[in-house]
């Protein structure tokens, strides 16, 4: 059971923050279904509920996701959708139900970089830059690669409007499961980015695989090339859901087949 001494529902990421530095067992409440799970007692919750994070907007030439905005937002968003394609509303439309995609927060998950994530995935293989609070602007690349938790506020996340094209895959035991490997692979200006995710670490970009097939041509057999050296750099490891030697099997062929999907 998660139990709170205080709570409250600041009305700005401002107000937010200033109640979030001066405590030092605040916390900060996103949809709240991750942090429920366990047991804890949080001194002070602090609610954005209220701080205005929860939307889509268009600038010239990014699209601006505030941190509160939920799955469900992102599943059926048609600006997104213009966009990206389905590659997004494919990252969060597996998991669970509405009713949790309804609740569940962008911001909560990339700031927490969950291994198991699936939308961290998408947003790295789209390039995002994240606005935090306190620490400023940060390509999520960089982020992921941090170790220690940062204390600040994720208040957007930003993605560039000009993909050609992007994919995501993964591969479950059943529908609503965690992934046992997801990958996700956008195409900008002929050049391809692959990430890789769920493996259950954090999202990775396969670098090595990038080199090859942005400098051959794209067919059946250099896409397949390019999924094997993805599977050779990257690391994976074994859990309930699948052993290290099968995520390796399953990165060749997810990363080849988003690949062909983005070049069509
Ligand atoms: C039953 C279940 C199944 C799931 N299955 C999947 C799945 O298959 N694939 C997948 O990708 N995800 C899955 N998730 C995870 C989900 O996608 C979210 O990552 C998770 O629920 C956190 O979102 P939340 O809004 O509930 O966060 P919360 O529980 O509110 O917060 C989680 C953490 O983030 C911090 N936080 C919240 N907002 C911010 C912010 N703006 N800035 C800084 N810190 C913040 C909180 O302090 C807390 O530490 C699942 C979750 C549940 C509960």
């Amino acid at each position: 059971m998660i139990t709170f001494g205080e709570y409250i529902k600041p009305k700005s990421i401002e107000e937010a923050y200033e109640s979030f530095k001066l405590k030092k067992n605040a916390t900060i409440i996103g949809g709240g279904c991750y942090i429920r799970l366990g047991n804890r007692r949080i001194g002070l919750a602090i609610d954005l509920c209220d701080a205005g994070l929860n939307y889509i907007n268009e600038t010239d030439d990014t699209i601006e996701i505030g941190a509160m905005t939920t799955f469900r937002e992102l599943e059926t968003n048609n600006l997104l959708a213009s966009h990206f394609g389905t590659m997004i509303s494919d990252s969060v439309k597996h998991i669970i139900g509405v009713q949790l995609r309804n609740i569940i927060t962008i911001g909560a998950t990339v700031f927490s970089k969950y291994g198991f994530s699936d939308p961290v995935t998408a947003f790295l293989a789209l390039d995002a830059e994240l606005v935090l609070y306190n620490g400023g602007e940060i390509s999520l690349e960089e982020y992921l690669k941090e170790e220690d938790r940062r204390k600040d506020i994720l208040e957007k996340i930003v993605l560039s409007k000009n993909i050609d094209k992007a994919v995501f895959q993964s591969m479950r035991n059943s529908q609503v499961d965690y992934a046992i490997l997801n990958a996700a692979v956008s195409k900008k200006d002929n050049k391809i980015r692959i990430a890789v995710g769920a493996r259950p670490r954090t999202a990775t970009l396969a670098y090595e695989a990038m080199k090859y097939i942005n400098s051959n041509e794209i067919n059946e057999e250099s896409a397949y090339r390019a999924g094997e050296i993805a599977a050779q750099e990257l690391t994976f490891g074994s859990n309930t859901r699948g052993s290290a030697e099968y995520r390796k099997e399953l990165c060749k062929v997810l990363v080849k087949r988003a690949i062909m999907e983005v070049s069509k």
